[in-house]
């Protein structure tokens, strides 16, 4: 398990990780899909699947992770396939609707078809202005009514004085928080002075010293961790714990078996104050499972998901490159 603030360069994952995936490597199958909704300048959402004696783990880093970073992800498909997770204190966890820089008309439609009590609402997207901002979370609070939860996602795109203008005009429509408002931590730390509205750090968190780091700089209210980058449920629970901030939990975009890991991580922290950005199975056209893990009256169930032949099938891509990103991947695992 790699420990928080754990040395630059050290091996990461479950002693004798590598063994483990000499064994599982020959069940390895690729898979390629399509989204519904352009994210992180992707169109298809591509990754791996590995099967051990605990079940199935995702190994789908970015396209553009080399395979120091790629390891942390591939010790969490191990540790899903090979050891399963720890003990669940919940059944089911709460989510949100995700809605996108799309028009009012469309934000109130998504966050209805939901059954989400708690939104979040894409801002400062590019070539958009501050208006479209405001009109959207306009349309999803009266969509969500009075006891909704809207918080707002910025993915950093805010100087400090234009998230500090932005962020009070927003507030009027009540926001439960505002996810990295700015990119940097001091940027943040800046902000979160002359605000009142929570600070998430998103972006700001993708090692398991960063949070440590984010707390250090008094930069945020609350932490978004997100289990394969960094390196497991296991790995992921204890930054939480070292941290100390209230945790949301969230999808890197996962298939449902990449999904299955946020829930179970969601599932085993000791407090759990927020609803979790794990319900984005609805972002991609398809899925590797015939039990898709999709909210239900915004919650999700705990469970294994297991992948489904036919399903796999329909989204099968070439499993050689994974093989390759796997194998150098595994020179950074224990
Ligand atoms: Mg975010």
């Amino acid at each position: 398990m790699t420990a928080p603030g754990v040395a630059f360069g050290a091996r990461v994952g479950l002693p004798g990780a590598r063994d483990l995936l000499a064994e599982m490597l020959p069940t390895l199958r690729a898979f390629a899909i399509p989204m519904r909704t352009r994210f992180r300048g992707i169109t298809v959402r591509e990754g791996a699947l590995l099967r051990g004696p605990a079940g199935w783990g995702e190994f789908s880093p970015f396209p553009e992770y080399g395979p120091r970073e790629s390891a942390r992800w591939l010790a969490s498909a191990i540790e899903s396939a090979a050891a399963g997770w720890p003990a669940r204190v919940r059944d089911t966890v709460g989510v949100n609707v995700t809605v996108p820089a799309v028009g009012p008309e469309r934000a109130r439609e998504l966050v209805a078809r939901s059954g989400c009590r708690t939104a979040k609402v894409k801002v400062a997207e590019a070539g958009q202005g501050e208006a479209d901002d405001i009109e959207r979370v306009a349309a999803v609070r009266d969509a969500l009514g009075p006891g909704g939860r809207i918080r707002v996602d910025a993915n950093g795109g805010w100087d400090v004085d234009q998230a500090a203008r932005m962020l009070r005009r927003l507030a009027a429509y009540g926001l439960e928080y505002a996810e990295q408002p700015c990119a940097t931590l001091g940027e943040l730390a800046r902000l979160r002075r002359v605000v009142d509205v929570p600070l998430a750090a998103d972006e700001a968190i993708r090692k398991a010293a960063d949070p440590l780091a984010v707390r250090a700089a008094g930069a945020a209210d609350i932490v978004v961790l997100k289990v394969a980058p960094l390196g497991g449920v296991r790995p992921a629970l204890a930054v939480a714990a070292e941290c100390g901030l209230p945790v949301v939990v969230s999808s890197a975009v996962e298939s449902s078996v990449g999904l299955a890991a946020g829930v179970a991580l969601a599932a085993a922290l000791p407090e759990l104050r927020y609803d979790c950005g794990l319900g984005t199975m609805s972002l991609l056209a398809g899925d590797v499972t015939a039990e898709p893990l999709a909210p239900a009256g915004g919650r999700l169930p705990v469970r294994a998901v297991a992948v489904d032949a036919e399903q796999a099938a329909r989204w099968e891509s070439d499993p050689g490159p994974w093989r390759e990103r796997a194998l150098a991947a595994a020179e950074f695992l224990r």
